[in-house]
């Protein structure tokens, strides 16, 4: 019998681990940096073109490899960082597996030049899958700088599976972010198709975060600092009102190797509890130092995963230590979310100026109606002038009749058009003004002859504004509200000058800038309809809508700002509204131009007929 088993040459080898070491362009910036900050490189620089298909570039000042080390690093198992599988249990290093260099050689054109302090040349040596082209003496600084050319070049099926070179450049970004904040005392630089991204100098870490992320991030950090025999942790969380709603900034890294962890991440949510809104994802930046032989990094090849031996206490130190931080700061009382929104509502009248009283008389007011939300006549949350009566109900029948029709709307007529037991001798009109209620501080419920009208409180809101402010932008002005003192906000440079682009379309719905400077823009007016402390979020929210916009100047723009300014703006889900209110968002909601579908084409309200209300007693 012939024997059949044989052992795989080394360049196949390596090209099968390379499969599980380097998936993109950005898995090689990983593992280059990481050699270079083992090699104790205190100036890293970065070169990529093509996002990488093309050429990586990686230069450090550390310590350099000998002429022998140079030849041998491409080897598999070639690894200066441990020498037994014990050393695995107390690694100070990023790299250790010795697998990095051999599997990037086997797939790519590579070429490296080195030099160490004591030795007067260096040495230079190309690579190509596997094979060494050509070794010489070479005149070189002090340091590595490995190059590395066509990745995938003899792996067609790879390279075809990279994604376009904005997704390429996205990760090796991310890459770099996640190594530069681990690092902040070692400079670095990042540049693509010769253009400079990041040159970051040597800094602490609060000031590597602002130079990462920008000027404005400084303000919405707040400190986390714990010292325990388990875990010394330090960092910072973001402010929970500049909470975003997707999952951007929040990094782990747990002896300078960032990591991800979906339990510590629940960690930290729960820090959160009740300080955050909806589907709002809090920022964080935090640095857990461990006994080495507490964790095992060994699990996953690209090592980004990572077992603690005594997670629960883990997770226990660090909900503890943000929750500290968030009190200690002040930040948590600020933030109640739960309290009566009818005192603190964008629309407050004490953010208007003083008006001399008025005598009104409300033609709808009912002695024997029940007051519910605790919300008098007065306090009124919603700016609106009542609109004439309750002529939404005409306006409704008005409508055209396609939408009616696909919503069984034909047959429905209102409540308030027939005389239902007439019982203290009002008019019909009258009547209606007591037909809405609020379910679940976020339906409006409205009754009809032949049914019920069940509104989305926010989204008939934001219909309203949004109409409302297309209108501000291209036709009238609306009126401001001036701030006692002017407010500065910081932006990065990017956002200023989109805000420039979009300053007049914002004068136009009542903000003021007095000035707009190079990273900061200066407040004096703001729309009526919000308050002070909203218009950061409100601003940063617009441009990071704009930004994922198609890009376009004319009307698509001032949609997209109208759109934006409607939803930060709108009363939100979980907002306790008084009768004034409630009828008056139906009212106007009847007098938009399209009042079935919000700007974001969901559905406003749904309709509950008599006929379907029968079928289910059935
Ligand atoms: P590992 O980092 O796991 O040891 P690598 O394949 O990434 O494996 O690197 C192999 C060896 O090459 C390292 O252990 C180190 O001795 C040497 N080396 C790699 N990059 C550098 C560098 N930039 N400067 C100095 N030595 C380096
Ligand atoms: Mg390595």
């Amino acid at each position: 019998m012939t024997d059949v088993i044989h052992l795989l040459p080394d360049h196949v080898a390596n090209q099968i681990a390379a499969g599980e070491v380097v998936q993109r362009p950005a898995s090689v910036i990983k593992e280059l940096l990481e050699n270079s900050i083992d090699a104790g490189g205190t100036n890293i620089k970065i070169l990529v073109k093509e996002a990488g298909k093309t050429l990586i570039q990686v230069t450090d000042n550390g310590k350099g490899m000998s002429t022998t080390d140079a030849r041998l690093c491409f080897e598999r198992h070639a690894t200066s960082k441990i020498n037994s599988a014990e050393d695995l249990f107390s690694l100070k290093t990023k790299g250790f597996r010795g697998e990095a260099l051999a599997s990037i050689a086997a797939i790519a054109h590579v070429e490296l030049k080195t030099r160490q302090e004591d030795d007067e040349v260096g040495t230079c040596i190309k690579i190509e899958g596997s094979e060494v082209v050509s070794q010489e003496v070479c005149v070189t600084p002090v340091g590595t700088t490995i190059c590395v050319k066509n990745l995938f070049y003899n792996i067609p099926a790879r390279r075809n599976f990279l994604k376009s070179d904005t997704v390429e450049l996205r990760h090796i970004i991310d890459e770099f972010q996640r190594v530069a904040l681990a690092h902040p005392s070692i400079q670095f630089s990042l540049f693509h198709n010769g253009s400079e991204l990041f040159q970051l100098p040597e800094a602490n870490y609060r000031q590597r975060i602002v130079n990462i992320f920008g000027g404005k991030t400084n303000e919405k950090l707040v400190p986390v600092e714990e010292d325990t025999a388990i875990v010394k942790i330090h960092g910072y969380v973001g402010k929970p009102e500049f909470a975003k709603k997707g999952r951007g900034e929040q990094f782990f890294f747990v002896n300078d190797r960032f990591i991800k962890s979906p339990y510590l991440n629940h960690a930290v949510s729960a820090a959160f509890e009740g300080l955050l809104k909806d589907k709002a994802y809090p920022s964080y930046f935090l640095f857990l130092d461990v006994d080495p032989k507490s964790i095992d990094i060994n699990i996953h090849p690209t090592k980004t995963e990572i077992k603690f031996d005594d997670e629960h206490a883990l997770y226990t130190i660090l909900r503890s230590s943000i929750k500290h931080s968030l009190g200690q700061f002040n930040v948590a009382p600020v933030l109640d979310f739960d309290r009566d929104s009818t005192l603190d509502t964008p629309y407050e009248f004490s953010q208007k100026g003083v008006t001399p009283p008025k005598v009104e008389v409300d033609p709808n007011f009912n002695p024997f109606q029940n007051e519910t939300s605790g919300g008098g006549g007065n306090s009124s949350t919603f700016r609106k002038e009542r609109t004439s009566g309750n002529s939404w109900e005409s306006l409704y029948n008005g409508l055209g009749g396609q939408e009616l029709e696909s919503s069984g709307m034909n047959q429905v007529e209102f409540e308030s058009d027939e005389v239902t037991g007439n019982l203290f001798g009002f008019s019909d009109e009258k009547e209606a003004g007591s037909t809405t209620f609020q379910l679940n501080k976020k339906y409006i419920i409205t009754t009809l002859k032949s049914g019920i009208l069940v509104i989305d409180q926010q989204r008939a809101h934001t219909r309203i504004l949004y109409e409302e402010l297309l209108k501000n932008i291209t036709v009238t002005s609306a009126v401001s509200q001036q701030l006692l003192f002017p407010l500065q906000l910081r932006f990065s440079t990017n956002e200023i000058e989109h805000l420039k682009e979009i300053r007049e379309s914002l004068e136009h719905t009542g903000f003021i800038f007095s000035e707009i400077k190079k990273d900061s823009v200066e407040i004096t007016g703001i729309p009526t309809l919000i308050s002070e402390s909203e218009v950061a979020i409100l601003l940063e929210q617009l441009l990071s809508d704009l930004e994922n916009d198609v890009p376009g100047a004319g009307f698509s723009q001032i949609d997209t700002l109208s759109k934006s300014l409607a939803k930060g703006m709108a009363v939100k889900s979980g907002t306790v509204l008084g009768p004034a209110d409630q009828q008056n968002i139906v009212n106007s909601l009847f007098a938009c131009k399209e009042s079935s579908l919000s700007p974001y084409n969901k559905p406003i309200f749904i309709t509950l007929t008599v006929d379907e209300l029968d079928k289910k007693f059935m």
